[in-house]
């Protein structure tokens, strides 16, 4: 009995022999022990032999609703669900019996059939009237009830979701395994029961470090309060896989306990090296691709452009990333690259082939040769890959052969005519010479025969050109200073240069080595080079600035004449260099000077070209090799 109070009534009854102070006191006492009952917080009922209620306090009304004036004298197991009645009925005989019944679950019913889930305790006592009744003192415990309802509820959820979870759920102490969930069979081999509460040793590889593995732990959980990593990790059959893990506290727990995730990574990674090799693979075959590779998008921006780009064109491929192609295009060339463009853009797949003049970085043209694939529709790509080369060398080296091709038949023809007309010039200027030495002929007619001889002059000079051109001459070559002819040149044209307002100036590399060169070819070659630049900027701006330049580049001594006149046009920079070709007027060029210069420069195992920008002048180069024995000396 844990009321005792009612006890203390129980001694009472037999202590007290006054029977009127014992009545006063009984009296008192039974008004006590009923407001203790009252006001208790417990719900305390009794019942008689019979089972009826005797007592039913206050919390039991407000519990239930009944009001103490309907219940008692009924029943207790009015208050009782049938289904549990006779359970409670045995369990009330044993209480009678003086059986002491502890934390009995009750299912009480209130006044509107609600279920109410109390616990209680009860004992045997005597009333007043020395009858035995049982006592029974208990609690509400619904609410707490539901609470644990829900939390086995959510505990069930919660191992439901952790043996359904892809990665394994684990939690750990002082080096061994407290839980896991299912999935650790599947990563490790082993079932449950063979790990939980073993070393880890089991499992970890002998050449990870747990020292070093706990250090990472400690510093994790001490900067972030949880520490996240990955380990080797050895499976039952003793192969290795590769595990991610990451783990925090479980909370209040001393020693610490760590819950965590870990799942297999093994694969991943591997098909992460393979891709990554196989992207290096690919990146490699690209990125040391002799031709350069760009990715334009349908309206003609840059998005990718491959390292070769900068052996091509000069500009570093972040230069050109994010620019429109369309700005590096030749005007020339705009109509025909507009056109191939979108022409490509509408048509996926269709693969166009076009040659193109780009600006290089260093302000020249080049021309490319360029494959565009239209791939647009590839999500991959997502664009127009461009394959493309420079073909500039390989332009200009098939205008040289075929340009020296046409000069070697030109040149036969003409040393051919040249021949046969030397020797009737020959005579016209000497019966002209004697014609104008007689004395029985008139002014006028020897005013003619002057002109006659002056004429056949002239045809016999150009006849000359012509040998020339044709090669007649056999050149000496010796160790020449090249700087040294283009001085000897200017300084037949000093006076000239002079009157003509002709500025010259003169860049000449002091260490350039000498080349292999008959001196009065090379002369003739200046010589004419400087003429034509004269004569090209007096006639078109009455003076100007010619610079004439000499270095080195890739082992060739490369001389440049660069005029400010008004240049050569685009559409008759192929022909300077074909005998004949002049712009000048009659009788003031034969349009021979080039071809000669052409034929000498080619002599002497050189190339000859005009780099042009019309309206900023021309620039002629000429390339001569540098003389061997130079070389090996300088070796
Ligand atoms: P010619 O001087 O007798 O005309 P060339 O073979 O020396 O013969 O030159 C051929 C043509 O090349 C010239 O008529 C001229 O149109 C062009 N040319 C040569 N040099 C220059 C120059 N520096 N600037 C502009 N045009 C040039």
């Amino acid at each position: 009995m844990n009321n005792p109070t009612v006890a203390g009534i129980v001694a009472n009854v037999h202590d007290v022999t006054d029977r009127r102070q014992a009545m006063k006191e009984l009296e008192a006492a039974t008004a006590t022990s009923e407001s203790i009952i009252e006001s208790a917080n417990a719900l305390i009922m009794a019942g008689n032999v019979k089972g009826e209620l005797t007592i039913f306090n206050k919390t039991f009304e407000d519990l239930t609703g009944h009001k103490k004036a309907d219940i008692l004298g009924k029943p207790f197991m009015f208050l009782m669900p049938e289904e549990e009645r006779e359970k409670h009925i045995a369990t009330f005989m044993n209480a009678y019996n003086d059986i002491h019944v502890k934390d009995y679950e009750i299912t009480i019913l209130t006044s509107n059939g609600e279920r109410k889930t109390t616990l209680f305790n009860s004992a045997l006592i005597h009333d007043a009237d020395m009858n035995p009744v049982v006592v029974g003192i208990g609690y509400d415990i619904t609410e707490r009830r539901e609470v644990e309802k829900a939390l086995h509820e959510s505990e069930e959820e919660l191992s439901a979701v952790l043996a359904n979870v892809t990665d394994a759920v684990f939690r750990f102490t002082e080096g061994h395994l407290t839980w896991c969930n299912g999935k650790i069979n599947g990563m490790l081999g082993y079932d449950k029961d063979e790990i939980v509460g073993v070393d880890v040793d089991i499992f970890m590889p002998s050449d990870v470090s747990l020292a070093e593995l706990y250090e990472v732990v400690d510093t994790g959980l001490k900067k972030e309060g949880f520490f996240q990593g990955a380990t080797k990790v050895r499976r039952k059959d003793g192969s290795v896989i590769i595990v991610e893990y990451s783990a925090s506290p479980v909370p209040g727990k001393e020693p610490l306990e760590l819950v965590g995730v870990a799942r297999d990574i093994t694969e991943r990674l591997r098909m992460e090296e393979e891709l990554r090799r196989s992207e290096e693979h690919f990146r490699a075959l690209i990125e040391n691709s002799m031709d350069a590779i760009a990715i334009i998008d349908a309206d003609g921006t840059i998005r990718y452009e491959s390292p070769s780009v900068e052996r091509i064109l000069g500009y570093k491929p972040e230069e050109l990333v994010g620019r429109n192609a369309l700005e590096f295009i030749h005007t020339d060339d705009m109509h025909k690259i507009s056109g191939a463009f979108t022409d490509s853009v509408k048509n996926p797949g269709r693969v166009i082939t076009t040659e193109v003049k780009f600006l290089h970085k260093d302000g020249s043209w080049r021309i490319l040769e360029g494959l565009g694939n239209n791939l647009l529709d590839n999500p991959k790509v997502n664009g127009i890959v461009a394959n493309y080369r420079d073909i500039t060398e390989r332009k200009r080296m098939e205008q040289q052969l075929q340009l020296a091709g046409r000069l070697a038949a030109i040149g036969e023809l003409a040393a051919g005519v040249a021949h046969e007309l030397n020797n009737p010039l020959a005579a016209v200027q000497a019966y002209a010479e004697l014609l104008s030495g007689r004395d029985d002929i008139d002014e006028t007619a020897r005013s003619d025969v002057e002109t006659i001889y002056s004429q056949a002059q002239r045809a016999s000079r150009i006849t000359g050109n012509l040998l020339s051109f044709a090669r007649q001459y056999k050149p000496q070559k010796q160790l020449v200073s090249i700087n040294q002819v283009i001085e000897k040149s200017l300084e037949l044209h000093e006076y000239r240069m002079r009157v003509n307002n002709i500025d010259v100036v003169t860049e000449l590399a002091p260490d350039l080595p000498s080349a292999m060169a008959d001196f009065q070819l090379m002369q003739q070659v200046f010589v004419n080079l400087i003429t034509n630049a004269e004569q090209a900027m007096t006639g078109s701006n009455g003076g100007g600035r010619l610079v004439i330049k000499t270095q080195i580049i890739n082992e060739m001594i490369e001389v440049t004449f660069s005029d400010d006149g008004p240049g050569v046009p685009d559409d008759t920079i192929k022909s300077v260099f074909d005998p004949f070709f002049t712009t000048k007027d009659v009788g003031k060029g034969t349009g021979l000077g080039l071809s000669i210069c052409y034929g000498i420069v080619k002599e002497h195992g050189g190339n000859i070209y005009v780099v042009n920008s019309v309206g900023e002048g021309a620039t002629f180069v000429v390339e001569l090799p540098v003389a061997s024995e130079v070389i090996s000396t300088s070796l």
